[in-house]
């Protein structure tokens, strides 16, 4: 029986060539060159719609050790970006043309795939299926997938707020409260005077935007109703904050057993308790500025940025809801999802739950039990994150150290930043090799 693949992209061309690899005949659908995303310029498979880079290629950095990780683990794209390396420092940045061309090459003479262009409107049924489709699936097809998913089960838009390290948060500043006292004392606060939220209020209003692209700007009153970037609130008057995400009432610092005049809170983002989401800061400000206003609010000074708000056009399902952490759905298990629709963000991370999927995929076409990677490795902890139940809020998620189930260490191990990335990395890569 053959696996039909929707999404010619960096996942779904990842997962072919894995399912070619097991000797398993695949029919690859990509609606382009016919039909155009808005973004990609090409009709190549595996075409990167904007930056050449696929991120640090340096095991220091979780995108370089993710990437250490797939290469373990045999990945036919990361393999072609090595060999279409450009010089770009600790990156690995690759000449797109190139990329994309060996990729269509492989794919296009392998005798086990074969590639269709065209459009699929309709989730195939009774039959093996990836979906692939990435962060612009097609309307036809993203109807379809909602009515598999549940009408809230897909989303078209990120609206990401900013996740930091617990550990770089200053407690002598910041406190555990919940709101009246209700329930676990789970969110951090940090209290903010009058003088500090009119500081943080400047930053805010003066901050430059990242511009929305034509085909983002589409949807843009839909996506303004349901989730309003801080900088959008806070241009509506200056205490619209204080009386949104940024309320105080029923906050106590038991320190001083007062309400302050502004509190920004965190919510616990990750099973592990290493990252904490801004509560209500979903924001499209550029990165740098971002940074500048994270890092005026009080016990923030020194805030590790996991990764930064971004708000755009994306359509990803509710993978908590929807996946099991080896991408099989929980529903059909002849269906799997891989790439950006699975709600990782990335290159890479489209690349390895691509790999993922494939592999699944040949496992359960051949009767094995599926891979389910330990999360001691950066693709293990992705998979668990994107499905972890209890998310409030799910939002996609890039490669990020916060993720990474914590090593058992002193606390001087875990300060020095270095030691501990080298460590977490011995050990992810140890875990891939015990694999096979
Ligand atoms: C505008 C934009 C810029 C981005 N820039 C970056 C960046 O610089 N760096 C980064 O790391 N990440 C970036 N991303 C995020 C993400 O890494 C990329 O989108 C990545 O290509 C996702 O891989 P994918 O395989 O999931 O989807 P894609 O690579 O987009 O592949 C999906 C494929 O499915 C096809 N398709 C869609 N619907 C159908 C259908 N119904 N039938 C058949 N084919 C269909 C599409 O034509 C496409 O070829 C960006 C995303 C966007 C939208």
């Amino acid at each position: 029986m053959k696996v039909i693949i929707i999404g010619g992209g960096l996942a779904g061309s990842e997962a072919a060539l894995q399912l070619a690899k097991a000797q398993i005949d695949v029919d690859l659908y990509e609606m382009r060159p016919k039909k155009t995303t808005g973004a990609h310029k090409t009709e190549y498979l595996g075409e990167l719609v904007c930056s050449n880079s696929l991120g640090s290629d340096d095991t220091g950095a979780a995108s370089g050790l993710l990437k250490a990780e797939l290469r373990k683990l045999g990945s036919f794209l990361i393999n072609v970006a090595d060999e279409c390396k450009l010089p770009a420092g600790n990156a690995l940045a690759v000449d797109r043309e190139m990329f994309a061309g060996k990729i269509s090459a492989l794919i296009n003479s392998n005798p086990y795939i074969n590639v269709i262009k065209k459009e699929i409107t309709k989730i195939p049924e009774n039959t093996p299926v990836i979906i692939a489709s990435g962060p612009l699936t097609s309307e036809g097809l993203s109807e379809s997938i909602l009515k598999f998913t549940g009408s809230n089960h897909l989303y078209f838009y990120d609206a990401i707020a900013p996740i930091l390290e617990k550990d770089s948060i200053n407690f002598d500043k910041a406190f555990y409260a919940s709101r009246y006292d209700k329930g676990e004392a789970a969110y951090i606060n940090c209290p903010m005077n009058e003088e500090e939220y009119n500081r943080f209020y400047e930053i805010l209003i003066n901050a430059p935007k990242i511009e929305l692209k034509s085909f983002e700007l589409e949807n843009n009153a839909k996506f303004f109703e349901s989730c309003l970037p801080i900088e959008v609130i806070a241009s509506r008057g200056k205490d619209t904050l204080r009386f949104g995400p940024m309320k105080p009432v029923g906050l106590i610092d038991s320190r001083t057993n007062k309400e302050s005049y502004a509190v920004v809170q965190l919510r616990q983002d990750n099973m592990a308790a290493t990252l904490y989401n801004i509560v209500g800061f979903q924001t499209n400000l550029k990165w740098g500025s971002q940074k500048e206003l994270i890092q005026s609010i009080p016990g923030l000074e020194n805030a590790s940025i996991a990764k930064f708000g971004v708000m755009h056009r994306n359509t990803f399902i509710n993978s908590p809801l929807v996946l099991n952490p080896t991408l099989q759905t929980k529903t059909i298990d002849y269906m799997f999802f891989a790439g950006q629709i699975s709600g990782v963000e990335g290159y890479t991370e489209s690349i390895a739950t691509g790999l993922l999927a494939g592999i699944n995929m040949s496992r359960f076409m051949t009767g094995k039990s599926l891979l389910k990677l330990n999360t001691v490795s950066i693709l293990g902890a992705l998979c668990e994150y994107i499905t972890f139940p209890d998310h409030k809020n799910f939002q996609p998620i890039n490669s990020n150290w916060g993720i990474l189930k914590d090593l058992d260490m002193d606390r001087k191990i875990r300060k020095n930043k270095k030691l501990r990335n080298q460590l977490l990395a011995e050990r992810s890569l140890n875990y891939i090799d015990s694999l096979f």
